[in-house]
């Protein structure tokens, strides 16, 4: 267990990560500490040089060490020597990501540093057991599909979990056989710095693995409009997905994977364990303090129990224990910056003011840094920005239905299809209703993402392109060729 700590005692690296080593920089977007609104240090800005020389870097790393082609079982162990390292060094790592980010230093090492060690292992794993295929055909010729990297992929991450983002993007990458230069958010930056410092302790050839620090607008566009990233790899919102999609077809052609935004529904029926259901929901809104891509922000709940199971989520929320990142104690997070929690905060004045009722929470809590109440509204308009929006912070909405074919109406939403949870025990229910959902995942009597890595996660409709996780992000770091032969 991770002990508390001051975080003023804690200093950032500084600089950008190219070619196996810090390149200092100076400072300029303030990194604001959430829990107690301290700017506490700064993130330099990569131009388009310096992303060019990244990724020149990268180009002749791949070279020199033949990364793509040396025995599969090279890169392997190498993943592997690294996940240790991650694991070995994570009360650092812990520090330097609670001191900066959202994330309480009680829940990062057996949480996020323990799970991003295991997928980097996962994806190790696949470097020499995931091939191409002998195609069926006539006998006088041999048809073949093989599979290459891509060469220089180009990652952008966002803040909300910022080592296991860069592990998301980072190990299926260099499993495959490519170099990466990878952008992480600027808002939480000197986490992935040091874990790509710890990659090169484990024997990563220099210039496989760069960090290039900065903005979207500058670095992030830097990235993905440069003519030598053969793939974009991209985890955040929906508008900046959609924003690097049109520099993408400016600048070229090239496959994208983007992890995109959501705005979960989650469906119970009476028949449910609401003991489980209820609790499974709460940590889905409050975790991480509701910023979390698949947050379930919406509940739907059967009307025959709505009553008894909201007095149980009002329950737990009001059991919450904030506190700052750095203390061992803390459950639950601050939010992010001064400009998300006045953009909470308008989103749910503005339901309450259209008819809307606050059954719990609503305001910012009394306390320094940037912490809101959990929150619970209802009786709120399907088409408020309140059950629209993706609002990225701890606030939920309850509707109730009285028909299967109501629940998924409501559940159904116009833009994203990122994750919804079900609850009931009529396992034929179940299947029907997952079938219906909209949705790149359906968890059913559960919430969240569990630690079988091979289950890919990505989104429907504009929740995302593509997949994380599973035997799919491997696959989307190779391209395939079909070599035919007449014998
Ligand atoms: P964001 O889109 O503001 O930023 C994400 C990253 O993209 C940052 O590094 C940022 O600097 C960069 N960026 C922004 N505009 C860019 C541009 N035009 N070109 C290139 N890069 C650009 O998102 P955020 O606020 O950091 O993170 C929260 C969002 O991420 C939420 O919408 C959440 O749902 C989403 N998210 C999705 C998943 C998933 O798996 N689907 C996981 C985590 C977070």
């Amino acid at each position: 267990m991770s002990k508390s700590f001051n975080p003023d005692d804690i200093s950032p690296p500084a600089g950008h990560y190219i070619g196996g080593h810090y390149v200092h920089a100076k400072g300029e977007i303030d990194v604001t500490r959430p829990s107690d609104s301290k700017i506490a240090a700064a993130c330099p800005i990569a131009d388009e040089r310096l992303v060019d020389e990244a990724v020149q870097v990268a180009k002749r790393a791949l070279k020199t060490s033949n990364w793509g082609g040396v025995r599969p079982r090279e890169r392997t162990k190498i993943l592997h020597r690294w996940a240790d390292l991650i694991e070995a060094e994570a009360e650092t790592l812990a520090r330097l990501e609670a001191s900066y980010s959202t994330r309480p230093i009680g829940q990062l090492v057996q949480g996020d540093i323990a799970v991003t060690a295991e997928q980097l292992r996962f994806f190790a794993e696949f470097a020499d057991k995931e091939g191409g295929a002998v195609a069926p055909t006539d006998d006088a010729s041999v048809g073949m599909i093989i599979t290459e990297p891509y060469g220089v992929v180009g990652a952008i991450t966002p803040w909300n979990f910022p080592i296991n983002m860069a592990g998301w993007k980072i190990g299926p990458a260099l499993a495959a056989g490519n170099a990466i230069v990878l952008k992480p958010s600027e808002m939480t930056p000197f986490s992935t710095l040091y874990m790509a410092e710890l990659a090169t302790r484990a024997g990563l050839p220099d210039g496989l693995l760069n960090i290039v620090l900065g903005d979207g607008a500058t670095t992030g566009h830097a990235i993905t409009g440069h003519p030598d990233i053969a793939k974009v790899s991209f985890t955040g919102s929906t508008a900046a997905g959609s924003a690097i999609m049109a520099n993408v077809a400016r600048t070229g052609i090239k496959p994208m994977t983007l992890e995109l935004g959501g705005k979960s529904p989650q469906i119970v029926f009476a028949d449910a364990d609401l003991k489980k259901a209820a609790a499974a929901i709460i940590s889905s809104i409050l975790g991480n303090a509701g910023q979390a891509c698949v947050a379930g922000s919406r509940l739907i709940v059967e009307e025959s129990i709505a009553e008894e199971f909201t007095s149980a989520i009002i329950e737990h929320m009001k059991a919450v224990r904030p506190g700052p990142t750095w203390d061992a104690e803390t459950q639950y997070s601050p939010i992010i910056s001064r400009r998300q929690i006045d953009r909470i905060h308008m989103i749910v004045k503005a339901a309450v003011s259209e008819a809307g009722t606050c059954l719990l929470g609503g305001e910012m809590m009394n306390r320094s840094g940037y912490f809101y109440q959990p929150t619970l509204l209802a009786d709120i308009d399907q088409s408020s920005p309140a059950i629209t929006e993706e609002i990225f912070g701890p606030v939920l909405t309850m509707q109730s239905f009285t028909t299967e074919e109501e629940a998924i109406s409501l559940a159904d939403h116009p833009q994203y299809g990122l994750a919804s949870g079900l609850y009931t025990r009529d396992v034929s229910r179940a299947l029907r209703l997952s079938r219906l959902l909209q949705s790149g995942t359906v968890w059913v009597n559960r919430y969240n993402r569990s630690r079988d890595h091979i289950l890919p996660t990505g989104g429907y409709k504009r929740s995302g392109i593509g997949k994380d996780l599973g035997r799919e992000a491997y696959q989307a770091n190779r391209k395939s060729k079909t070599v035919l032969i007449a014998l």
